[in-house]
């Protein structure tokens, strides 16, 4: 372990579940932690954070292009609309967006997700080639915007290059309208490889069981390392065709033919029945939730007391991107549950952890470490040293009992209590005027007069 280079004294911080007292955090060269002492008093010329401190934590699950879609598609002028049309009018806006403005829009998000307290984000990538569907000169040119803007903002980022071949179970080829997004097998990994940076690692994924063949499924799970993410039972419409095409729900298809192990991370997870729970439960595999666009998009509740009851690693996602702080991303986590069952702290786990937030937090904390391929994750040596420093100031925050303080986040401070932030031992610029005028700019290019949604 490197030895310690910069250190600060913090009054208190939430180490392995409990918040503790007095911590001094010392960080060392390689942005990792390499000392976290509780219970010692301030050293003398160590600089003295002036809020409790919290980890970081991942956003598990991101379109970053999407983020120029939020807000515009809350308007219905037809009978009916749900997922599916949602879907038709955001592949409109994949259709027109350059690699330039890919990195202005993904650069002032990744911004805005420091400052909801996420310190990683995973890109879950699919928008790979030029508006014709022919290779840019650099066939990573989309995945280098991505990872352009996160140097950008200071974030790290786990680039997930998307394997995506078809357009359902009983369509063989890509609509149209999806032909940006063609890989293949070697696309992808040769997409994992092509990327690198301080803050970045990469894993592979699996748009969906409609949108890609079994055989590459298995050839991509067995010639790639690293997480391995795939969207699944999102909507009922898409187990309803997997149960045609296969006889199997989509999980249980993953569990009779993938080795669903450690690596997989399901997103969504939304229509499952109580033997899938078990059998992901059994293989160690993750599931993300992204609880702001499953509420914006229609989806459903997941079986949120399933899968704590089964001890599934969870993570969350900001998915499409309307909801960018991981305390809201919570609120609604529970909320649905709550609004669902007609009960209150669902999410709890009594005699182990009474607090809702502080055991959501803590097993978000966990899987989204693991969607994102670390294997330390927190305020622990050894850990990327990333923290959150809570603005004491906060009006919502103030004379809270400090044990209600992660309640109070969660469910009480409408706003993004966090004042600070550090990443790799770096604190970061939560705006930059710079990266906003870039982000207006390319909305304006994206939404000139016929470019509505
Ligand atoms: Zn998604």
């Amino acid at each position: 372990m490197a030895a310690v280079s910069q250190r600060w004294w913090a009054p208190r911080a939430w180490i392995g579940g409990r918040w503790r007292d007095h911590v001094l955090l010392g960080a060392g060269a390689d942005g990792c932690w390499a000392e976290v002492v509780p219970d010692v008093a301030a050293p003398e010329g160590v600089e003295r954070l002036a809020g409790p401190v919290l980890p970081g934590l991942v956003d598990a699950h991101s379109h970053a292009f999407q983020r120029a879609f939020a807000g515009l598609a809350e308007r219905r002028d037809t009978a009916h609309d749900d997922f599916w049309s949602w879907r038709d009018r955001m592949f409109g806006v994949a259709q027109r967006i350059t690699p330039e403005q890919l990195r202005a829009i993904a650069a002032h998000l990744y911004l805005e997700l420091l400052a909801g307290g996420y310190t990683q984000v995973c890109e879950f990538h699919y928008l790979q080639h030029d508006h014709d569907g022919s290779r840019y000169a650099d066939p990573a040119a989309m995945s280098q915007a991505l990872a352009d803007a996160s140097a950008e903002a200071g974030i790290g980022l786990t680039l997930l290059p998307v394997l995506y071949e078809r357009a359902g179970f009983t369509a063989p080829e890509l609509r149209p309208d999806q032909r940006r997004f063609a890989t293949s097998v070697a696309d992808v990994l040769a997409l994992q490889r092509a990327v690198r940076g301080p803050l970045i690692n990469a894993g592979v994924a699996v748009h969906s069981l409609r949108a890609a063949r079994p055989e590459s499924i298995l050839a991509l799970a067995e010639s790639s390392a690293g997480p391995l993410h795939v969207h699944v039972a999102e909507q009922t419409a898409e187990v309803d065709d997997c149960l045609a095409a296969t006889g199997c729900r989509p999980i249980e298809w993953l569990a009779r033919h993938v080795s669903l192990d450690q690596r997989w991370q399901l997103v969504h997870a939304t229509h499952t029945v109580s033997a899938e729970i078990d059998e992901v439960a059994a293989r160690g595999a993750g599931v993300i939730l992204c609880p702001g666009t499953e509420g914006n998009l229609g989806d459903g509740l997941t079986d949120l007391p399933g899968w704590l009851a089964a001890g599934v690693p969870l993570a969350i996602g900001s998915d499409s991107q309307v909801t960018r702080a991981w305390p809201e991303e919570l609120r609604w986590l529970e909320y649905g549950q709550r609004l669902g069952l007609r009960r209150r702290n669902v999410s709890a786990a009594p005699g182990v952890e009474p607090s809702t937030a502080a055991w959501l937090f803590d097993c978000v904390s966990a899987g989204g470490a693991k969607a994102a391929g670390f294997a330390r994750w927190g305020l622990l040596a050894g850990a990327r040293a990333d923290l959150l420093v809570l603005d004491p100031r906060d009006p919502a925050l103030r004379g809270l009992p400090p044990d209600h303080l992660l309640d109070g986040v969660v469910f009480a401070a409408p706003m993004r209590p966090f004042a600070r932030v550090m990443v790799a031992g770096r604190w970061r610029t939560l705006h930059d005027e710079k990266i906003a005028s870039r982000f207006e700019a390319a909305m304006h290019a994206l939404w000139a007069p016929g470019g509505t949604p």
